[in-house]
């Protein structure tokens, strides 16, 4: 089960969703916006609450005993992370949403990637989309809300998790001139003030959108914290990465 962001996890628009799924109140279709590599873990984790009896998620009802995984018998996918499903996948969705649920009392199916869905696909979905089976919630999985056609956007509880970000708060550098003086300030500092940053850095980040970056920040700073690597190779990564924008997995990958 991959497991949602802290910065999502305790976002604003979380904390609606959640207190939502939990009244029985949360729509029959909605779009939920996130960095892409959140999509799964933020899609399922609001599968396993609209899916619960009482709507928390993880009670032990006999719904939630049902999971075997990341899947459960009235979750329906179509796509994956990164990968919209064609128009067979979105009819054999439709299918499957007619169908009266299992082990829950209503049936979730998730859209993965519906910012990037070809027309005659989501075309497809607009039925489903506006008048979806009474037992049935339908969620789109996207990064990009701009990108969801609008006929799908007008019929879709819009939820972007967006967090908030302090005024002065830390940002990454950007120029040359700021690089520098990051590097200076930070060439004898540990790893831990160094990892510090990152949050601040990913809030910032996912603030304004840029949920690729967001990604790799993150993804930067749990190799750092796991890696155990030198301050100066921890550096080095940071400036290659951030500055210079190189693919550090695969930097590193055979040493790995
Ligand atoms: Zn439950």
């Amino acid at each position: 089960m991959p497991s949602l962001h802290p910065a999502l996890a305790e976002s604003e628009p979380w904390r609606r969703a959640r207190g939502l799924a939990e009244g029985g109140l949360f729509p029959q279709c909605a779009a939920l916006c996130a960095p892409s590599e959140q999509q799964n873990a933020l899609g399922l984790a609001m599968a396993r609450l609209l899916l619960c009896e009482s709507g928390r998620g993880e009670d032990g009802c006999p719904s939630c005993a049902a999971w075997a995984g990341d899947e459960h018998p009235d979750l329906l996918k179509a796509g994956s992370e990164g990968a919209a499903p064609n128009i067979a996948q979105c009819r054999d969705l439709i299918l499957s949403m007619a169908y009266r649920p299992v082990a829950a009392s209503r049936r979730v199916a998730l859209v993965y990637s519906a910012d990037t869905l070809l027309l005659p696909a989501a075309n497809s979905l607009l039925k489903l989309a506006e008048e979806p089976p009474g037992h049935g919630i339908l969620l789109f999985l996207l990064s990009d809300e701009a990108l969801l056609l609008p006929t799908l956007r007008s019929r879709s509880w819009m939820l972007p998790f967006r967090i908030a970000v302090d005024e002065g708060e830390e940002r990454p550098p950007e120029t040359e001139s700021e690089w520098a003086e990051w590097l200076s300030r930070h060439s004898a500092a540990e790893l831990p003030d160094l990892l510090a940053q990152f949050g601040p850095w990913i809030r910032y980040e996912l603030h304004r959108n840029a949920f690729e970056r967001a990604g790799t920040i993150d993804r930067l700073r749990v190799i750092l914290e796991t890696k155990r690597l030198s301050r100066t190779m921890a550096l080095d990564l940071t400036v290659l990465a951030l500055k210079e924008g190189i693919v550090f997995e695969h930097l590193f990958g055979n040493l790995w």
